[in-house]
């Protein structure tokens, strides 16, 4: 856990937080401002700030499998949803502990703006 980081306040409960979905490696809840009906954060509970500051495949790929439930649980498989994963300046990452948005329950604009 990294001492300033929001996100791994919230994981940990210090923070408070309306939580999704959440297993041993994965943490999932609302976007305080969402983007979309439905608007849930996926985070590993390790502190990493950016996407590309791991090489651990399994972990990543318990990222992706946590969003799916995510998306199942919100009932976005019918219609669909996106994932999104903002890097850097023009990414517009603004939390550095890496987060899966999982949007849905409208139509979403693509590209986004
Ligand atoms: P990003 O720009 O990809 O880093 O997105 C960070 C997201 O975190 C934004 O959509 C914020 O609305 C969201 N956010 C920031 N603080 C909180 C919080 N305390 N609880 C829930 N979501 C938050």
């Amino acid at each position: 856990m990294a001492d300033e980081c929001i996100f791994c306040k919230i994981a940990s409960g210090e923070i408070p937080c309306e939580a999704v979905y959440e297993d041993e490696d994965v943490f999932a809840f609302r976007d305080l401002h969402p983007g979309a009906p439905s608007h849930v954060l996926v985070i590993p509970r390790r502190h990493i700030p950016r996407i590309t500051d791991t090489d651990d495949a399994e972990l990543l790929g318990k990222l992706l499998i946590g969003a799916n439930k995510v998306a199942e649980k919100e009932g976005l498989i019918e219609k669909g949803f996106r994932y999104a994963v903002n890097f850097g300046e023009h990414g517009g990452q603004l939390v550095m502990h890496v987060h899966i948005h999982v949007l849905g329950g409208r139509p979403l604009a693509w590209p986004p703006g």
